[in-house]
């Protein structure tokens, strides 16, 4: 579909090397480099992937970033989830259009943004008021203030005081410890909804674990995500010396539903 690039939208400029740089194009704006400047006004009302030439002959290349993109760009305080984990978290919590998700802590917002531009119906709880406020606003820089306003909110609280919501398709957790929110995950989820926490050390994963032996929890699951991008250039293809070794362990589980007339197996043992 050709929507031609607008006055206020955010384009990543791409250089002959691949180098990337992050530009709100403005009516009168321009976008300087070592090789000369090129007015916003060139790119303006152009097809996406449009490419031109500074005065020396350098040429730019504007387009719309992805959702990976804006992750690694925009303004973060707390650490995101990467691409590489964002991507088979949708999967694991099974994210579509209209499912109800309770997200903690939200940090910056990336895993938030990610599913409200799915379509996920999201409410996040993070303890932190200035990172709350952070993730609203690039939740709404990437899908647009009405889309932020309908699908997305974001509460100031801590969730390992407890969950008001009822009924929702999946709980997705990033904090130190997710074990606290087993038993308020239990209670606001449904029966066949999903748990997701993703942490950075295997020592906290055991433990969540651990806490879902006994619980209304089933099908658990422990898996990380290695990367390794190659190196392909004429005869030399090979991977790549670096790669981001280690970010995150996820841990998925299923909540079993109610035993016909009767009370859910979890509630049952406690
Ligand atoms: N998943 C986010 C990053 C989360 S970083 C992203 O993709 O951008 C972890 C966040 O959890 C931090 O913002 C921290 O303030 C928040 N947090 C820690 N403990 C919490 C708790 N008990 N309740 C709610 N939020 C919590």
């Amino acid at each position: 579909m050709f929507r031609p690039l607008a006055v206020g939208e955010r384009v990543i400029v791409v250089d002959a090397k691949g180098r990337q740089h992050l530009v709100t194009l403005l009516e009168d704006g321009e976008f300087h480099t070592h090789a000369g400047f090129i007015p916003h006004r060139a790119f303006i009302g152009e097809e996406e992937g449009v490419t031109v030439r500074t005065a020396v002959g350098a040429r730019y290349t504007a387009m719309r970033p992805t959702i990976s993109d804006v992750v690694f760009r925009m303004p973060r305080g707390a650490q995101v989830i990467y691409p590489k984990d964002l991507g088979p978290i949708m999967i694991m919590a099974d994210i579509h259009p209209g499912v109800r998700v309770l997200e903690a802590g939200v940090g910056s917002g990336a895993l938030s943004m990610t599913m409200v531009r799915a379509g996920a119906d999201v409410v996040g709880y993070e303890i932190r008021e200035d990172f709350a406020a952070r993730a609203r606003s690039n939740v709404a820089a990437l899908v647009g203030e009405a889309t932020a306003a309908e699908r997305y909110r974001v509460e100031v609280r801590d969730v390992y005081e407890g969950i008001d919501e009822v009924g929702l398709d999946a709980v997705l957790l990033d904090l130190p410890e997710p074990w606290h929110v087993v038993p308020h995950a239990e209670a606001a989820l449904r029966g066949g909804g999903t748990l997701v926490a993703y942490n950075p050390s295997i020592t906290q994963a055991a433990q969540l674990r651990e806490a879902m032996v006994g619980s209304g929890f089933e099908l658990a699951e422990t898996v990380e995500f290695l990367r390794r991008t190659w190196h392909v250039e004429g005869q030399a293809v090979r991977p790549d010396h670096r790669m981001v070794a280690h970010t995150g362990f996820l841990t998925s589980a299923r909540l079993l539903g109610p035993v016909p007339g009767g009370l859910r197996p979890a509630r049952l043992q406690r």
